[in-house]
């Protein structure tokens, strides 16, 4: 079963609940972004809707400007990291085949690496 809207059992909808101590570098009604505990990267941050969302698969006409917020949101994260003008991946994994293991939406960013 895929966990629901505000399920406890859903990492980022705990997040999204207050009900955790991870540390927001943005945050507003639609998104928040924080650093992921297991980095693959130097600079290594989620973007995540507060809605509950299971992936890309589920996302519907009107969740268009919720995308392009995030992608907005993890642009401006690059430049706060001093990473825009080196380069960056943003990168969606989507459902088990694609690698996704926590199943609400989310946009990694990630970069830093030396040349
Ligand atoms: P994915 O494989 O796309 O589902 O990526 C999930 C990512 O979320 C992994 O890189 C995890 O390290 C990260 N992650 C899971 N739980 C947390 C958490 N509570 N805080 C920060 N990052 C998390
Ligand atoms: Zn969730």
């Amino acid at each position: 079963m895929s966990a629901g809207p505000g399920n406890d059992e859903c990492p980022f909808c705990r997040i999204a609940g207050g009900g955790t101590d991870t540390k927001f570098l943005f945050s507003d009604a639609d998104v928040m972004a924080f650093r992921d505990r297991n980095p693959h990267a130097p600079v290594h941050i989620l973007i995540v809707p507060r809605r509950h969302i299971r992936s890309i698969n589920d996302i519907k006409e009107t969740d268009q400007a919720l995308l392009g917020k995030m992608i907005g949101v993890a642009k401006d994260m690059a430049v706060r990291e001093g990473i825009m003008t080196s380069g960056y991946k943003l990168l969606f994994n989507v459902e088990k085949g694609g690698g996704q293991v926590v199943f609400h939406l989310h946009l990694h960013l990630m970069g830093g690496w030396k040349k």
